[in-house]
């Protein structure tokens, strides 16, 4: 038998509030045979998400734990958490041939980029500064404060953009998902 090709590994990061969250999901519902790696976190779930397909739910010892064990391909703190990627249902995905996307932080998406440079890295910006904090707020999720954490860690982030492979604005939503489903079908007919 022919031996599969491995998948393609997409990386999607970008401050809190620019969207990654919203423009992937228009990218799944037009590109569906995908896998979205679920991350581990210790922060507490927001209203409506759901543990196992947003993010799995853990606490500080069971995310060390992890760690210990060496069952995470990258993880990073960020504003007070714990944030990682599970490494085995990647590296199986990809194994099967199915492409995975990563939605992560900077220093996470350093880590993959290192262990998997052929690994295709996109950086999500908002249009302005004054525009993601008009999104941080609208979205209504995190306290004063979380939000001046996340704002504050934004304009340091947004100074990486140029080390990403592709930046994308997400002034819309739609034209920010057909950019990235772009950059897809261009990566995987490379390979
Ligand atoms: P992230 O996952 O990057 O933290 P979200 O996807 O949660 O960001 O988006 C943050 C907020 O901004 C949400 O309330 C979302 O509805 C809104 N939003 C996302 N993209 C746009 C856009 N292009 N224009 C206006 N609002 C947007
Ligand atoms: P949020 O709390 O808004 O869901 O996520 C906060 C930040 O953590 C975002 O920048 C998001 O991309 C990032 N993040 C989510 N999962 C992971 C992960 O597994 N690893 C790393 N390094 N960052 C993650």
């Amino acid at each position: 038998m022919r031996k599969r090709k491995p998948g393609k590994l997409f990386i999607v990061s970008g401050p809190s509030g620019s969207g990654k969250s919203t423009v992937l999901r228009e990218v799944f519902a037009r590109r569906t045979r995908m896998f979205f790696s679920v991350s581990a976190t210790t922060r507490g779930p927001r209203e409506g998400e759901k543990d196992g397909v947003d993010y799995y739910f853990v606490t500080k010892e069971e995310f060390e734990k992890m760690i210990e064990g060496g069952l995470l391909l990258e993880h990073a703190q960020y504003v007070g958490n714990y944030y990682g990627t599970p490494k085995a249902p990647v590296e199986e995905k990809l194994r099967e041939g199915n492409d995975v996307v990563l939605d992560i932080e900077v220093q996470g998406a350093e880590q993959v980029k290192r262990k998997a440079p052929e690994a295709v890295s996109i950086f999500l910006l908002p249009p302005s500064l004054e525009e993601l904090e008009r999104r941080l707020r609208g979205r209504g999720t995190e306290s004063d404060e979380k939000i001046r954490s996340r704002l504050e860690r934004a304009a340091s982030e947004m100074k990486l953009a140029p080390n990403y492979d592709y930046n994308v604005v997400n002034d819309n939503v739609e034209e920010a998902a057909d950019e990235i489903l772009r950059i897809m079908r261009r990566a995987t007919h490379r390979r």
